[in-house]
């Protein structure tokens, strides 16, 4: 495979090299054993590749810099979140960007490593990804695992291979539990929504139908992954893609009070804490402590979530329907082998 930069997907330019998992967080969970890559065997087995520690994906200089001031500004978001210190709407939108450029650069080893079904050239890279689509976050809190500090479960996958479209990331006793697509939250939230989508020609997606919003917020959000009083639920409405097309649909007074940055289609931060169904809305310099109360549930439940999640993502996925039948026909076969694979995995977590 010829060499692509993880952030733009052209042939690194200075080449440079990206560290998908940031080494100081290697460093603050690594008093244990150190995660490896693990790749899928021919008979299903998952063998440890290489450590993370000195797995570095190839990178163009400049694209790089670019995103050293990324990392810069969440280490001391991340690591306030981890010991339980209040953050803004700002930083918790900065740490979800964060969260989909690690979902993205995970995905995209597995490309290197061509590990997985999909052996496609990948057509999205990290700047593709970051900051454009919706996005859920639960936050969920176990008993410290020694063994278990940092570690990304549901990465193995096919679908998280193809699409990742959601992880599960473990850091320490906190479980972040991250999805982003299109449109997956902003209806419920009360923002203008598309009613229809479907891949036309990958990695384009056709949208009809942007309607407007029902300006209020109102759960249940997300699947059935509803409030519990040991879980915080944080989504975020973006529009970005859709501020120049669809202009008249946002420009109103309760999209434009629930935005970090109405110009640039960034919705604002929104969260339900605890049993309620209410959805509250955080001002973008208000702030909070992102530390939910010590789940009761088993480590193994919490795993399913997980799979649960990518599930949930995958039934909602847009289906393809591209001028080539053939490719249309594979495509959604792919989509019923990972939808197996999917609901093997979640039964044996039961
Ligand atoms: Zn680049």
């Amino acid at each position: 495979m010829s060499k692509f930069c993880v952030f733009c997907g052209r042939p690194p330019v200075d080449k440079n090299r990206e560290h998908i998992i940031p080494q100081w967080l290697i460093k603050h969970t690594g008093r244990g054993k150190m995660p490896m890559v693990k790749v899928m065997e021919p008979d299903g087995t998952l063998k440890p590749k290489i450590s993370y520690m000195n797995f570095t994906m190839p990178a163009c200089e400049s694209c790089n810099e670019e995103f050293s001031d990324l990392e810069g500004k969440v280490k001391p978001i991340l690591l306030n979140i981890l010991a339980d210190k209040p953050v803004t709407a700002r930083e918790i939108s900065l740490f979800l960007d964060w969260l989909d450029k690690v979902r993205l650069g995970l995905r995209l080893s597995r490309v290197y490593l061509q590990d997985g079904l999909h052996q496609e050239p990948p057509h999205t890279f990290i700047k593709d990804r970051v900051g454009l689509t919706d996005r859920m976050l639960i936050i969920e809190k176990i008993k410290p695992q020694p063994d278990v500090r940092l570690a990304f479960p549901d990465t193995n996958t096919q679908y998280f291979k193809s699409a990742a479209g959601s992880f599960q990331f473990i850091i320490d006793n906190y479980v972040f539990t991250n999805a982003s697509a299109h449109f997956m939250v902003s209806s419920k939230l009360g923002f203008p929504y598309g009613t229809h989508i479907e891949t036309v020609d990958a990695p384009n997606i056709a949208i009809d139908d942007i309607v407007p919003g029902k300006k209020r917020a109102r759960g249940p959000v997300f699947g059935n992954f509803g409030p519990s009083s040991d879980r915080i639920l944080i989504y975020q409405p973006i529009f970005k893609p859709f501020i120049s097309t669809d202009y008249k649909l946002y420009d109103n007074d309760y999209v434009k009070s629930h935005c970090i940055d109405f110009a640039n289609g960034l919705g604002g931060i929104f969260y339900q804490r605890g049993k309620t169904n209410e959805v509250k809305y955080l001002n973008p310099d208000d702030k909070t402590v992102l530390s939910p109360a010590e789940t009761t549930r088993d480590f193994k439940t919490i795993l399913r979530g997980a799979y649960e999640v990518q599930a949930e993502m995958l039934a909602h996925a847009p289906k393809y329907n591209t001028s080539d039948a053939r490719f249309n026909d594979y495509n959604n076969k792919l989509f019923q082998v990972m939808n197996w694979e999917l609901q093997k995995t979640i039964a044996a977590h039961r």
